[in-house]
């Protein structure tokens, strides 16, 4: 059934050599889409290059840092050139944790976050919309927060980089959805990934654990299931959405 594919389709994935994009990336090429993918760390994406490659997945990718405009540009050309100007999905996943007191938090950070996990996905939007128009159909889907929806200690700015994203998936969605382009969003709650081991906070994700609803943090596969849903023409109806793919930590503390 053509509603439950994605062959023939191609889509670029940012982030993809860990955690959540990771997922996303091997989710999106097993519904038959040809994804491309890219990180900061050459060694890593070459490794998962291979893996990728041995399991025959259709995965290619390049080194990009995200939060650097011209890099950003450089991502979207080589795109164009490997898929002849083709373009239907893009994942904006790529982003960074940061945890300060607001009180604390310096003008550095403000513009390292806001670029790297907000204006990153804004731009990458802009510079696929063209390709997408001329794929005359397409699906992007953010990755958010549900920081966004309840607050964490310490999450002021990381939130509000995130809590941007959600509104331009409200305003692209309306503004490209004549293009048949669908913007929508993903909030996940604490999810089981490198960004969140590597934070050393065992004793916090302890009680947010008991806090969920479901009772249990988040799998990096159960936020791709969501995002693959998103860019499958069964969910052609669906734009401008912000879901939170949580375990119902939105719900409040349990
Ligand atoms: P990880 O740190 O585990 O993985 C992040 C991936 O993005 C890596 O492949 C990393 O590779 C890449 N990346 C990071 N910064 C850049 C950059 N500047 N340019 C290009 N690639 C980059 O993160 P998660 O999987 O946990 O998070 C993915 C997204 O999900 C983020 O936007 C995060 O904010 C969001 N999220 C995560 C939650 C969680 O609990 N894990 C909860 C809610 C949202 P490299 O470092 O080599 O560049």
């Amino acid at each position: 059934d053509g509603r439950w594919s994605l062959n023939g389709t191609i889509a670029l994935v940012t982030g993809g050599t860990k955690g959540i994009g990771h997922a996303i990336v091997e989710e999106l090429a097993k519904f038959g889409a040809s994804v491309y993918t890219c990180s900061r760390n050459e060694a890593e994406l070459n490794e998962c290059l291979k893996q990728w490659a041995d399991k025959k997945f259709n995965v290619t990718g390049s080194v990009c840092d995200v939060s650097s405009r011209i890099e950003r540009q450089k991502l979207m050309e080589n795109v164009s050139t490997v898929f002849g100007g083709k373009l239907d999905i893009l994942i904006n996943n790529a982003g960074i944790g940061f945890g300060k007191p607001a009180a604390e938090c310096t003008a550095e950070d403000y513009s390292h976050i806001m670029t790297t996990n907000f204006e990153s996905a804004l731009h990458l939007s802009q510079l696929a919309y063209p390709l997408m128009k001329a794929s005359s159909s397409g699906s992007i889907v953010f990755i958010s927060s549900i920081g966004t929806v309840i607050v964490y200690e310490g999450a002021s700015i990381y939130s509000a980089s995130k809590g941007a994203m959600n509104q331009i998936t409200k305003n692209l969605a309306c503004e490209w959805a004549r293009d048949n382009i669908r913007v929508n969003c993903i909030a996940p709650s604490v999810i089981k990934t490198p960004l969140v081991a590597n934070l050393g906070l065992d004793e916090f994700l302890m009680k947010e654990a008991s806090s969920v609803p479901l009772g249990r943090l988040g799998e990096p596969e159960e936020v791709a299931s969501v995002a693959a849903f998103l860019c499958l023409p069964a969910a052609s109806y669906v734009t401008g959405q912000i879901i939170c793919v949580d375990g119902g930590r939105a719900q409040g503390s349990f």
